[in-house]
């Protein structure tokens, strides 16, 4: 069953240089309890589009459907979007401090988020509370319910949000960058941690993030993201193993989270194109190894491998390698 679908999604912004066309004609559908993971560089409109999903974009022309549990969203008004948020949909954003206020405690924020949606006493709120964070992983539970955030370190502080977004049992959690600030070390935990709620709980999680290799080992799905375009779609086993799409295959090798010693970084060379135009050819053209002319000419046709597997590419066969840069060892 499909928790979420978007059809033809698409998001312009104005602004002052002209109209920046964020999001183009984007569709994709979360079937339950998956990991779905969207990847791409920053600026290739991921995180706006998981802010249009949620409604939280203003000023911008949101066009296209996002059914979800079979309600279009877009359709809704900001009140009916309000419900739905937290109790349905929880969030987790990439900056806790920006997300939870500072001058409440951590306990009075979670039990406040109860309170919204749910009419139950202070106590019971109070005993669920510390039930998530616990469950997150946050020690002593019980006497941090009354610290602040600034009293929390970064890696704690994401999980109090994480506690934060499941503790409604929302169907769905929209995770935008949840680790990048974090060390290695914290990031691998915080994804160990959602990836066991989603087991637990059967939650369906949309995981978005810049690093390929870090959805490797979680992703049922995985939705790579360039300029505004979706450019590949399909399981992550075929994704990670058999990338179909230059673009792909350029973020796997550039992955710091597949990086081994002795093995080679390649970063992906030059830079994404304007989104105030929109393109002729293939958004990628400008940096692909694989270039030919039509590329530059027309859209790329959108193939379809193994039924499973979508991608916008004019190459019959599977990208080239470029030549491995190698690169420092990082201490
Ligand atoms: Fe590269 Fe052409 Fe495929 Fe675009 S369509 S990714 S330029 S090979
Ligand atoms: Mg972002």
């Amino acid at each position: 069953m499909a928790v979420i679908e978007a059809k033809r999604l698409s998001v312009r912004i104005p602004t002052e240089d002209g109209i920046v066309h964020a999001v183009q004609d984007v569709s994709f559908t979360v079937e339950a309890g998956q990991l779905f993971g969207i990847v791409g560089e920053s600026g290739s409109g991921k995180s706006v589009l998981a802010q249009a999903v949620m409604g939280l974009l203003s000023g911008a022309e949101v066009t296209g459907e996002v059914l979800f549990e079979g309600v279009d969203l877009l359709a809704l008004d900001r009140r009916e979007l309000r419900a739905i948020r937290g109790s349905r949909i929880g969030m987790i954003f990439q900056d806790p401090l920006s997300s939870l206020h500072p001058y409440f405690s951590i306990g009075s924020q979670i039990t406040e988020m109860i309170h919204t949606h749910e009419r139950v006493s202070k106590l019971a709120a109070r005993a669920r509370a510390i039930e998530m964070l616990e469950r997150v992983g946050i020690p002593n539970a019980d006497e941090r319910f009354d610290s602040y955030p600034h009293q929390f370190s970064g890696g704690m502080r994401q999980r109090v949000m994480i506690a934060m977004a499941l503790v409604l049992r929302p169907a769905l959690i929209i995770a935008d960058e949840p680790t990048t600030a974090l060390d290695v070390t914290v990031q691998a935990q915080i994804l160990e941690l959602l990836e066991s709620m989603r087991r637990e709980f059967g939650t369906t999680v949309i995981m978005i993030t810049h690093d390929l290799g870090l959805l490797s080992s979680v992703a049922d799905q995985v939705m790579v993201m360039y300029a505004g375009n979706r450019l590949e779609i399909g399981p992550g086993a075929s994704i990670f193993s058999d990338p179909a799409h230059p673009y792909t295959a350029g973020l796997l090798r550039s992955s710091p989270a597949n990086y081994e010693p002795g093995s080679e970084l390649v970063p992906i060379t030059g830079r994404p194109p304007s989104l105030l135009r929109l393109a002729s050819g293939c958004v990628f053209s400008s940096r692909c190894p694989d270039a030919m002319d039509v590329c530059h000419a027309q859209r790329p046709p959108l193939r379809v491998y193994d039924d499973s597997v979508e991608v916008a590419c004019w190459l019959e066969h599977a990208p080239s390698s470029p030549e491995p840069v190698t690169l420092a060892q990082p201490d």
